[in-house]
């Protein structure tokens, strides 16, 4: 991420956390504090001169970077409003805004500099037709009033004086968008229950917890957005990452504002605290969550949180904290199996509207195991080329369209390694991996290591062979096409042999 001038950079957006104005998030800008709710560009008439502008910035832009690039990844960019010094354009997805700025923040800032000199900073935010049109107030007003499209002025009046408590919510991140699979149809299911009952007794708070990438942001947006969707009673939700919420904290303390931000916080129905492992070592941070989340459950709202580890293995936070987090709901997201990658990939695909051959979806979910994000990323570039050059997606474009991304996956897992990990999973001696032995508890493992070794590196048969007490590169083969088929035919085998592989390759 490229660092905005006149603004503070805190680093890359976390794990799928919609970027908040940084003018808000800018700690040491609290001075000029801007709050990115502008109720004129919310809900209100577009501003005509502003539109010229923006027509203007545009045209230049296209001169400046040429017809293909424009077409490629500044088309779909529109004006998401104006606040004080601030410009907000948006982009459709993720994977374009990181685009977009890491490529072209500094030309857009420019452009909008010479266009008006009040200017100071381009932010660059996913949203766009869809998102405002479905979720009017969503950039503008964080703090989510359910039934927001029908809400009376004075009550966005009231949620605006809270603009800076919270971080909008991603209008992608809904419940409709979420694949479920066996690795994470629990904590799915308890996210639901929590979105359509908040605070029933023994789902808070809910806890959920998974490594990068598996969905733990996406489902604390769909809650928050499912609640806020449903009109029929006005509910407060306050989602943040817990960077922010030590920021906040922070910036009320050099204010001397506590006891406003403590207010603020505690008068939310639900409040939804991502990445709380963030809080390790911010002691007083901790301390100052650990009362609000007590204050909030004691008045019976709920809370929901999320974190990488478990909490009885978030060593680092405090016992007390740890023993309350631990109190409601834990639902963990499992790595995702092939199975689930698939549904993802051809699930987002289908949105996409782009044909993908089922042999490339199949060849991303083996290639990139480890986290959804970079998979979905993988996907969107393909489909960003296909589109550009009107060519079809095929498996020789993949590899190369995905070339950087591939060889990054490519771990060096040794084939020493392979055999250590299945002779342990399978209970047998290292030994027997070049053994002669051919017993079936025996050879079966040899015949999946050897199937592991083609698959995680890069080494010919023969030379698997020799690893292998010096076998011949037909048995190899034959162990490959073996397993190859045992994982089609037997569920069971088949998941053993995808859990050693995520294994190996993390
Ligand atoms: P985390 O917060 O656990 O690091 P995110 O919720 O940010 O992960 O997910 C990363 C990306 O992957 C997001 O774009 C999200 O929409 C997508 N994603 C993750 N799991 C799923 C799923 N089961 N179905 C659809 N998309 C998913
Ligand atoms: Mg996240």
């Amino acid at each position: 991420m490229t660092a905005h001038p006149g603004s503070i950079d805190f680093g890359p957006a976390r794990d799928g956390v919609p970027d908040h104005a940084a003018g808000n998030d800018a700690l040491p800008d609290l001075d000029g504090i801007v709050l990115a709710g502008d109720p004129a560009s919310a809900g209100g008439d577009p501003d005509p001169q502003l539109a010229a502008h923006w027509d203007r910035v545009r045209d230049r832009l296209q001169q400046d970077v040429g017809e293909v690039e424009f077409r490629m990844w500044l088309r779909p960019m529109t004006l998401g409003g104006v606040d004080g010094d601030e410009v907000t354009l948006l982009l459709p997805t993720r994977f374009l805004r990181d685009w977009v700025r890491g490529h072209y923040a500094d030309k857009l800032n420019a452009l909008w500099q010479q266009e008006d000199k009040r200017v100071r900073r381009v932010d660059i935010r996913v949203g766009g037709v869809a998102a405002s049109s479905d979720l009017p107030e969503l950039p503008s007003s964080p703090l989510l009033p359910a039934a927001q499209a029908a809400a009376p002025p004075a009550r966005v009046q009231a949620t605006e004086a809270r603009a800076d408590m919270a971080a909008p919510l991603d209008p992608r991140f809904e419940f409709d968008s979420f694949v479920v699979g066996k690795p994470n149809e629990f904590a799915y299911a308890c996210a639901r229950r929590v979105a359509e009952r908040p605070s029933s007794p023994g789902f808070n708070p809910l806890f959920l917890y998974g490594g990068v990438g598996l969905g733990k942001t996406h489902l604390m947006h769909a809650i928050g957005l499912e609640l806020s969707r449903r009109d029929t009673q006005t509910i407060q939700v306050a989602y943040m990452s817990a960077e922010k919420f030590m920021y906040r904290f922070i910036a009320a303390i050099r204010s001397q504002s506590t006891m406003e931000f403590k207010e603020q916080l505690r008068s939310v129905d639900v409040l939804m605290v991502d990445d709380l492992q963030f809080l390790i070592g911010k002691d007083n941070t901790q301390e100052e969550f650990f009362h609000t989340f007590n204050a909030l459950v004691d008045a019976g709202k709920q809370i929901v949180v999320s974190a990488d580890k478990s909490p009885s293995d978030l060593s680092g936070l405090e016992d007390r904290l740890r023993t309350r987090l631990g109190c409601g709901m834990v639902a963990d997201l499992h790595a995702t199996t092939f199975e689930l990658r698939i549904s993802i990939l051809e699930a987002k695909a289908i949105r996409g509207g782009t044909a993908v051959p089922p042999k490339v979806l199949e060849f991303l979910a083996h290639k990139i195991t480890s986290n959804v994000r970079e998979l979905e990323g993988s996907l969107n570039r393909l489909v960003a080329h296909a589109n550009l050059f009107s060519r079809p997606i095929t498996l020789e474009s993949t590899q190369e369209v995905l070339h950087d991304i591939l060889k990054a996956h490519d771990r060096r897992v040794t084939i020493e390694e392979i055999q250590k990990r299945v002779a342990e999973h399978w209970n047998i001696r290292l030994a027997d991996m070049s053994s002669a032995r051919r017993a079936r508890a025996v050879a079966r493992p040899r015949q999946v290591a050897m199937y592991l070794a083609k698959q995680l590196t890069s080494r010919s048969l023969p030379e698997i062979g020799r690893k292998f007490g010096n076998r011949d590169h037909t048995t190899v083969m034959h162990a490959v096409k073996v397993v190859a088929e045992l994982i089609e035919t037997d569920a069971d085998f088949g998941e053993r042999v995808e859990l050693l592989r995520r294994m190996l390759e993390s």
